[in-house]
Order: C-alpha cells, then structure tokens, then sequence
C-alpha cells in the first residue's frame, strides 16, 4: 500500500500499468518491432487505446489474428521479464525478447495448424 514501484526497464519512478505496457521506452520499443505494421499509425502509449484499436481491426481477418495473438503474447512476456528483473535481476535485451516473442507467435499458429488451410495461407508470412 503505498509503495512506488521502479519500472524495472528504465527506473521510471511511477511503474503504472500505462507505462510498464505501452509508454515505458523499452516496452514501446519492443511493441514497434513485435506489432510491425499492423497498426498504422503506430501504437499509442495508452494500454486501453491499444486493446481498443487491436479489437476493431475487422477488415482483415489475418491480420486482426495475428494482432490479437501478437499482443497476447508480448503482454505475458512483458510481464514474465518484469518479474525476472525484479526478482532474480537476469535483464534481456529487448532484441532477444523480441525474438522469443516472435518465435512463440510463430509456434503458436504452426501448432493451430491454421497455415495449413487455404483460407488462412498467409498467416505465417504475415
Ligand atoms: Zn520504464
């Protein structure tokens, strides 16, 4: 109660939700990388803007999966290498995050076997 978290990234002094997620410059980083251009314009640093702008996409079914499955998976990474930072101290590059992040991404569509059906070809290269 009370207590002010460090952000873990940068050592920000106000670890919100906002900023640990979208605004925090590693975080932001590694969301240009990780989403690409399936947001255009670019994500904001707003958390709920995001989630608003991802579920909307409903023009292209490829890319809104991909967009819902890349935020998914970021989110549980960002989280699963805040609490590493915090509680072992191991801090990965976001390069290396971004790559085991796109990697489970792509395992995850591989495992759906959605590449495999004519409907959903382009998914993996997406
Ligand atoms: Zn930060």
């Amino acid at each position: 109660m009370g207590l002010v978290q460090i952000c873990p990234f940068c050592g920000e002094r106000d670890e919100t939700r906002d900023h640990l997620f979208f605004a925090c410059p590693y975080t932001y980083t590694l969301w240009l990388q990780v989403l690409g251009t399936l947001l255009r314009p670019p994500p904001s640093s707003d958390l709920g803007e995001n989630v608003d702008r991802i579920a909307a996409i409903s023009n292209d079914r490829l890319g809104s999966i991909v967009a819902r499955l890349s935020f998914q998976v970021a989110i549980y990474y960002i989280w699963r290498e805040r609490n590493e930072r915090r509680h072992s101290q191991v801090a990965r590059p976001v390069e290396q995050l971004v790559r085991i992040i796109d990697k489970t991404i792509m395992q995850r569509i591989m495992s759906t076997r959605y590449y495999g059906k004519q409907k959903l070809a382009g998914l993996l290269q997406l």
